[in-house]
């Protein structure tokens, strides 16, 4: 027998019960990002894989080993984006925007990752990212800060917690570096192999290391944020002050890093600790060094990026509802043609409408049960006659017969009450 065709390792189909989920999370997201008027970007899954060497960094789990990258027809070095900031800033470079005054995007899409597949954390991915280019100064990190809070907590998810770290520019990081290494390399014989490869490559990385018996020998380690500078250290005051004026809970956590080679100060994650490993929901920060890395002139920037589907494993279990009415017809063919009419009345009053095809009563109704409608239209001899329908409310069983047009408005009177309620 052949061989039963499956995806790959660690990417997953997006069925109904996922994407209605997702839709969830994109439906308040772009309500927020509108509020903090961001606009959406659609930028390629593909791009020359020399972007992300360059910007993310060779030292980088990303680069060294994550990417799925390829050679193309014509030579070109091409590669599946594994994060969406490198692309936006190529493309606001590409659009010649660097003159155009700030510029607040926000993107959603697929990311790939060639990592070890577990709960929330998958080889295609897909993340809800902000990026604003040309904000310089602390409280345009709070604002966007309170941005990705107020995304978190506007899904109403819980015991989430804000973390933020400063990691400090090119005038303080390289003598933090330095203490970084020795602390390091004096504890060297007790952490992991990675964290030794990491002690020169990229030490920075050693202080979010997931090991329990490397996190031990970091107790007293040197932190950025006593070795700032004094700029540095105003932009970190600052960024608190405009926390608490947002009304962002927060919490230090100097042992923050990202992943990524280009952020510079304010560095922060809003975690949950229901994921297990997977616990960072959106992560973010400054990268004012960039744009200038990638050919463009010295610009602020800062943003964040969300695990789509981290933040969907986090949300309450709901029954999915497929639509808002089920049409039962009770009788002969005539019957069945009157309810076909019927239901596409209705879907053409903007109702959304499942035709139950007629037969059994019985099993007409199980549909409308499965498929979780609102209501069910019944249409029986009696009521084709009467040029009525009977109109029954799925949730306490009651009925009352009308006019078809009159239930129309029930349904979308009702349906505005509940979108009221919310
Ligand atoms: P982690 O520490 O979990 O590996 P990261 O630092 O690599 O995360 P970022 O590059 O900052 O993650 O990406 C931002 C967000 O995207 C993460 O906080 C997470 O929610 C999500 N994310 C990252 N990698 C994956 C993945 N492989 N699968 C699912 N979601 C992911
Ligand atoms: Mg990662």
């Amino acid at each position: 027998m052949a061989k039963k065709l499956q995806s790959i390792r660690g990417i997953h189909d997006g069925l109904p019960h996922d994407v209605a989920r997702w839709q969830q999370v994109e439906r308040v997201a772009r309500q927020v990002f509108s509020n903090y008027a961001f606009s959406e970007v659609r930028l390629p899954v593909l791009e020359p894989t020399e972007l992300f060497v360059r910007s993310i960094g060779e030292a980088t789990d990303i680069v060294s080993k994550e990417m799925y990258h390829f050679v193309d027809q014509g030579e070109d070095a091409i590669c599946l984006r594994p994060e969406g900031t490198a692309g936006a800033v190529r493309a606001y470079l590409q659009a010649g925007l660097t003159r155009a005054g700030q510029q607040r995007w926000f993107y959603t899409g697929p990311m790939f990752r060639r990592e070890r597949p577990q709960k929330g954390r998958l080889r295609q991915f897909q993340q809800m990212g902000a990026e604003c280019f040309g904000a310089a100064g602390p409280l345009a990190d709070a604002e966007v800060l309170a941005m990705g809070w107020q995304l978190v907590t506007q899904l109403g998810l819980q015991e989430l917690t804000m973390e933020i770290n400063s990691l400090g520019c090119s005038a303080c990081r390289p003598a933090y570096r330095e203490a970084l290494v020795n602390f390091l390399q004096q504890k060297s014989e007790h952490l992991c192999e990675t964290c030794i490869q990491r002690i020169d490559s990229n030490p920075m990385r050693v202080l979010d290391c997931k090991n329990e018996t490397c996190q031990q020998q970091l107790h007293d380690a040197p932190e950025m944020i006593r070795h700032l500078c004094s700029d540095c250290d105003t932009h970190w005051a600052g960024l608190q002050q405009g926390l608490a004026t947002l009304d962002v809970p927060y919490r230090i956590n100097p042992r923050i890093v990202r992943g990524l080679d280009y952020y510079n100060r304010t560095a922060f994650e809003i975690i949950t600790d229901q994921l297990g490993a997977q616990g960072t929901v959106l992560a973010g920060g400054r990268y004012d060094g960039l744009i200038g890395e990638l050919g463009g002139p010295a610009t602020p920037a800062i943003g964040f990026a969300a695990g789509m589907e981290r933040l969907a494993l986090l949300l309450p279990e709901t029954k999915a509802v497929s639509a808002q009415v089920t049409v039962v017809a009770i009788g002969d063919d005539n019957i069945s043609t009157a309810s076909l009419r019927h239901a596409h009345s209705l879907r053409q009053a903007g109702i959304s409408t499942i035709h139950a095809g007629g037969g059994a009563m019985k099993r007409q109704m199980k549909i409308a049960d499965r498929e979780n409608t609102a209501f069910c239209m019944i249409i029986g001899e009696d009521e084709l006659a009467a040029q009525q329908v009977v109109l029954k409310k799925m949730c306490d069983g009651s009925q009352q017969t009308l006019s078809l047009d009159a239930a129309m408005e029930y349904i979308q009177d009702s349906s505005l009450m509940t979108v009221g309620q919310k």
